[in-house]
């Protein structure tokens, strides 16, 4: 089983992709990690899908990723009297902290770090930001709005507050107990949503202490001016564009999105661009053309994977979403025009052996007739540092470390091969050689490059880069160790 594209899929679970058959199906379509969202149902619902992404691990031999997205501190108002109310442009609307029912002058908003945070003249955004509040006057437990753009309001809506950092902490209680059940169970990624500073990050990375890598959501406007050093302090990234949309102008997306992917290819991480990629797809087993034009474009920008969130889900349509998402992917890829764009936007600074090695495996591959790039990593480096270059042909990531295998299903381009424990090189060569013709790389005739560090088992060594036949014979004949 093998991928016919270099970008990866991410597929969240949900009611409509919670069975045996149906997550299979959307492995077999093309899912390479699946997201457990924590804002949604409980830890028995997550385990049981947990338990069968394992499930169709050893079935189809084929290491999968798993992702969970804590929800982080997402702020609602409380609830009404009389469900829903109209609020017109021009209304005086109040918000506090009276757990009274709500009526259509005021409710109640459950969270005084906003009123700590609030002055005048701020926004705040209510149900996706379809209605605006202009603060008019607020104290430490109300604030008087006036509406300046109407919608209806109703129980436990979303409320964005974009224009001030608030002093929240950056995981909740629940984000807290999420983290440790995500991490008790084994997952690869953790996902932290609003992260408004690199020590938001630093914060879940000492909870989660190695267990899983850490994506960091960028949702916020805050996070988007400290991107650069939340990149630093992160695994992966995620361009949120649900909530980054709600938080700044709609227009103001694209640009980001451009300028995020770009930022973690030149740093070797993933990032993941996410949120209503195949929106209609919901309902309707077609996407539009813009979606589709959405999804390639953010192919042709070079990112690590693509998300489907409700379409997988809770649509109608959740393996046709990744079949869709999958062709457009092998589309774009045969692309003259791509490789030209990721080519031309290529900016390595080679600073260490591993990043000349690497480079050279490239060239070499792009001057010579070899089929594939096999890379051994011990931390998942060496392999990230060859994805960085977008390589034409496949990358292997051979690799002993189940944890580190999985996580690089997340990487582009990173086609994932347990490997045992090796002690020589030539073994190395030998199982790169079985790997590449066993998932349909390579044939007996052709070559391979293989990038490995010796000695095995010490990270950052990569100091080797070998051409090698994949016929076997040849190996032990040419190989001296
Ligand atoms: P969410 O995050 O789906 O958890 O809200 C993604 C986004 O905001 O785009
Ligand atoms: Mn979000």
């Amino acid at each position: 089983m093998r991928r016919h594209r270099k970008v990866k899929i991410v597929a969240t679970l949900g009611p409509a992709s919670s069975d045996h058959a149906t997550i299979k199906a959307l492995f077999e379509a093309g899912a390479d990690v699946f997201r457990l969202n924590m804002s949604h149902g409980t830890h028995a619902e997550q385990k049981a899908r947990y338990d069968i992404i394992r499930q169709i691990e050893v079935e189809t031999g084929r290491p999968i990723a798993v992702l969970a997205d804590l929800q982080g501190p997402k702020l609602r108002v409380g609830v009404f009297a009389d469900g829903a109310h109209e609020l017109k442009e021009g209304d005086s609307f109040r918000v506090d902290l009276d757990d009274a029912q709500g009526s259509a002058a005021r409710v109640q908003l459950p969270h005084p770090e906003i009123f700590a945070a609030l002055e005048p003249g701020a926004t705040l955004l209510v149900n996706d930001g379809k209605i605006r509040l202009r603060v008019e006057t607020c104290g430490p437990d109300f604030a008087d709005c006036t509406v300046t753009v109407g919608g209806t309001i109703s129980n436990r809506k979303g409320v964005n507050v974009p224009d001030v950092i608030l002093p929240l902490a950056a995981l909740s209680e629940k984000d807290r107990g999420d983290l440790e059940f995500a991490c008790e169970l084994g997952v690869e990624w953790l996902a932290l949503s609003f992260v408004q500073r690199a020590e938001d990050v630093i914060e879940a990375r000492n909870l989660a202490k190695g267990r899983a890598a850490i994506l960091s959501k960028i949702e916020k406007p805050a996070a988007v001016r400290s991107f650069a050093e939340i990149l630093k302090v992160s695994d992966g990234i995620m361009v949120a564009r649900g909530d980054l949309g709600v938080e700044l102008p709609v227009h103001s997306v694209p640009p980001i999105q451009k300028r995020l992917v770009r930022a973690c290819r030149s740093a070797a991480k993933p990032v993941i661009v996410a949120t209503q990629m195949l929106e209609s797809m919901i309902d309707s087993p077609m996407p539009t053309r813009a979606e589709v034009s959405d999804v390639a474009t953010a192919i042709y920008e070079g990112a690590d994977a693509v998300m489907l969130s409700a379409e997988s889900a809770a649509g109608s349509w959740p393996v046709e979403a990744v079949q869709t998402m999958d062709s457009v992917a092998r589309s774009v890829e045969s692309d003259p025009t791509y490789r030209e764009v990721i080519e031309s936007s290529r900016s390595v600074s080679r600073e260490t052996v591993a990043d000349a090695i690497v480079g050279a495996a490239r060239e070499v591959a792009e001057t010579t007739d070899v089929v594939a790039i096999c890379a051994f990593t011990q931390s998942g480096t060496t392999v990230s540092l060859t994805a960085r270059e977008r390589p034409r042909v496949p990358i292997i990531a051979m690799c002993s470390e189940e944890t580190t295998l999985r996580r690089l299903c997340l990487t582009w381009g990173a086609h994932c091969v347990r490997t045992p424990e090796l002690e020589r090189f030539k073994q190395a060569v030998v199982n790169a050689a079985k790997a590449a013709r066993e998932f349909g790389f390579a044939n007996e005739t052709q070559n391979i490059i293989v990038v490995a560090g010796v000695p095995f088992k010490t990270s950052g060594t990569t100091n080797i880069l070998r051409v090698a036949p994949c016929d076997e014979r040849l190996i032990y004949r040419t190989d001296p160790e």
